[in-house]
């Protein structure tokens, strides 16, 4: 969607996502690119009280739920009202960083401006901040930021890295820089470092690059996810891996779908009936789904072509 301009003039960017994408490809926890942006889905706890029931008796008893919702859609382009019923999408990573000054900013969610993009605050021409490219994830779907600060710090000895005067908030450094390497290629290039102080009052100076990040090198998972409170995190403790954000292997939806076909109260007329024979819904029955009778036909079946991973409905893995 193109920006636009507010009363002021000042210009707004839109970021918009159709209802269906809230189902596929963009459900809860799946990652969303925007004009170099990235979101994430929140789930369906964070959804605002009005929202639309959907009836499919059939599908809930087959999964063992009581009802079904829409994403509410939004009513209006007043998307930076804080009454208007859209589906919550939250910043993700919240580690950016600067193409410009290289500084890496933890945005945090007060920080967040309706219709404007982070910006870096210590450039004087304020260019749009740019997300980190690597996350970390765990096999039970969990997800969460890179805790970069550690990296930078994860070849020193412990009491230098205690040492540091960002350790006590390491989860929102101030002081770390995203560089790039003229004389190399690929991760190797990358690093990050840390510019804050000792105790002893002398730089700190540590700095990893990123060329074995990939892989299981995250630490222990946090049992979260980025639109959830830390008090509401699950006991998990799983070894997390870090990969790329974008990487087809990030986001495993588990899929039901369902057909429901009203009943018609028609007569048939002679020749139609045979057409709509043909046609009968039951013919595309899964033999272990519902039943043919009823007022309505309702097929439950699981997508089998595009997720190989599924539990339960409404979760997702990652891997
Ligand atoms: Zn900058
Ligand atoms: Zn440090
Ligand atoms: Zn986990």
């Amino acid at each position: 969607m193109p920006d636009h301009r507010d009363g002021s003039g000042k210009v707004k960017r839109k970021l918009r996502v159709r209802q269906a994408q809230t189902v596929l490809p963009f459900g809860v926890g799946a990652i969303l690119d925007v004009q170099g942006e990235s979101f994430v889905a929140a789930g369906i706890e964070s959804w605002p009280r009005q929202k639309t029931a959907i009836t499919s008796e059939r599908l809930a008893t087959r999964l063992g739920v009581q009802g079904f919702f829409a994403a509410p859609p939004t009513l209006n382009d007043r998307y930076d009202q804080s009454d208007h019923p859209g589906v919550p999408y939250v910043r993700f990573p919240g580690w950016l960083f600067c193409g410009s000054c290289r500084a890496m900013v933890r945005f945090l969610r007060e920080n967040e401006k309706p219709g404007e993009p982070p910006v870096c605050t210590s450039c004087a021409a304020a260019p749009r901040l740019t997300p980190m490219r690597f996350v970390r994830i765990c096999p039970d779907g969990h997800l969460d930021d890179v805790d970069w600060w550690y990296w930078a710090h994860s070849q020193l000895p412990a009491e230098l890295r205690s040492s540091c005067s960002e350790s006590k908030d390491a989860w929102k450094a101030r002081r770390l820089s995203f560089r790039v390497a003229d004389r190399a290629s690929g991760l190797e290039a990358l690093s990050v470092r840390c510019g804050a102080t000792r105790a002893d009052g002398k730089p700190c100076a540590a700095e990893r690059d990123l060329l074995d990040i990939l892989g299981p090198r995250g630490g222990r998972c946090s049992g979260g996810n980025p639109w959830q409170r830390r008090k509401e995190n699950a006991t998990c403790g799983q070894q997390t891996h870090i990969v790329q954000r974008t990487a087809g292997n990030v986001y495993y939806p588990v899929v039901y779908s369902a057909l429901d076909i009203p009943q018609s109260r028609r007569t048939p007329t002679p020749g139609a009936g045979r057409r709509r024979g043909r046609a009968r819904p039951s013919v595309l029955a899964d033999p272990a789904g519902c039943t043919r009778d009823g007022s309505s036909r309702c097929l439950p079946r699981h997508d089998q072509g595009r997720h190989r991973r599924r539990r339960q409905p409404h979760r997702s893995t990652r891997r």
